[in-house]
């Protein structure tokens, strides 16, 4: 029966997986040092006996007992204002984290998934990004700290692929939400349904032309346990190829929502990518995978859970 590290475990995405494991009936070794995770998360699971927490910061050498089957690293800052407010922790756990958690898929002979993101294209002049695009990433910008940690980490993780023979899988995480993301995590999403639900105006950054491609969680999850029982070793985005700019998204939410907030224009951030899109040409080749839930369809089953955590009926 496989036994599954997951670091970040209690995180948004993380937990997701941790539910999926479990609901498969596999055992799951959950860490997180709860930096931006929450145990909300993952309370319902701590009765059952083959669940596992253990609150670690994965930036120190990690012991485990017995015998570890896949080792996912999910653990990271991962909302630009969470990395603006942790740079040092984010460049850390990117980094360090990785070879630590590395360490011990080596150690313990575990396959190993490295959980990465479109952020290595940075703000990307190929559209949409395809797995073969290198990226324009500025190094010493303000989100250089995620960008240049995640690039580590894959040339981290293709190092022990190379000399060390493991067995590792990279997916780069697109745009995601879903239940659980953090209402205060600053992403367009939770920042744009908090502001409907509760008659403040949404915050479109610069004129709102830039683009974004929203997938749902639970898409996420079936492209990221598909990769991980795959034989792939080279990178595979995962993410929902539907794009959409801010402008148009905040309206869209505006409407969903019923609510009578308008639209404030607010300065845009530093190297804010100006398009982003994924090509999933080698997901659904490889994987077989293409994502199931229209945007329209998953910010309905999200805005239950946002209005829940607004204690709005
Ligand atoms: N954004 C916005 N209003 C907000 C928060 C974000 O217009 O209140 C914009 C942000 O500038 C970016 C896009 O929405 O262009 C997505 O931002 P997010 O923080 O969700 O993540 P990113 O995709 O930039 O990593």
């Amino acid at each position: 029966m496989p036994r599954i590290l997951i670091t970040g475990g209690a995180g948004f995405i993380g937990s997701h997986l941790c539910d999926r494991f479990i609901a498969e009936g596999d055992e799951v070794i959950c860490l997180d040092n709860f930096l931006t995770g929450s145990p909300d998360n993952i309370a319902h699971l701590l009765g059952n006996p083959k669940f596992r927490f253990v609150q670690y910061n994965v930036t120190d050498f990690i012991y485990v007992e017995g015998k570890v089957d896949a080792v996912l690293h999910l653990a990271s800052p991962a909302s630009p204002i969470d990395y603006l407010k942790l740079p040092i922790q984010t460049l850390k756990v990117g980094s360090l984290g990785t070879h630590k958690t590395l360490g011990l898929a080596k150690a313990k002979g575990a396959r190993y998934l490295l959980a990465s993101t479109s952020e290595t294209y940075g703000d990307p002049l190929v559209h949409p990004q395809r797995e073969d695009y290198w990226g324009n990433v500025n190094p010493i910008g303000v989100r250089g700290v995620y960008d240049e940690a995640k690039r580590f980490s894959e040339a981290m993780t293709m190092a022990y692929h190379r000399y060390h023979n493991l067995d590792t899988r990279i997916v780069r995480i697109f745009n995601t939400f879903g239940p659980r993301m953090r209402l205060d995590d600053g992403r367009v999403l939770p920042a744009f349904m908090e502001q409907a639900l509760t008659g403040k105006d949404l915050t479109a950054f610069g004129d709102g032309t830039q683009t974004r491609s929203f997938c749902y969680v639970d898409d996420l999850v079936e492209g990221i346990v598909r990769l991980l029982r795959s034989d792939f070793n080279e990178p595979v985005n995962i993410g929902n190829p539907d794009e959409i700019t801010i402008l148009q998204f905040a309206k869209e939410i505006i409407e969903l929502t019923g609510s009578k907030s308008k639209i404030a224009f607010k300065p845009l951030p530093q190297d804010d990518p100006k398009v982003r899109q994924p090509d999933i040409s080698r997901a659904r080749e490889v994987l077989k995978w293409e994502p199931k839930v229209p945007r329209l369809e998953g910010l309905k089953r999200t805005i239950g859970y946002f209005k829940g955590k607004l204690g709005i009926k």
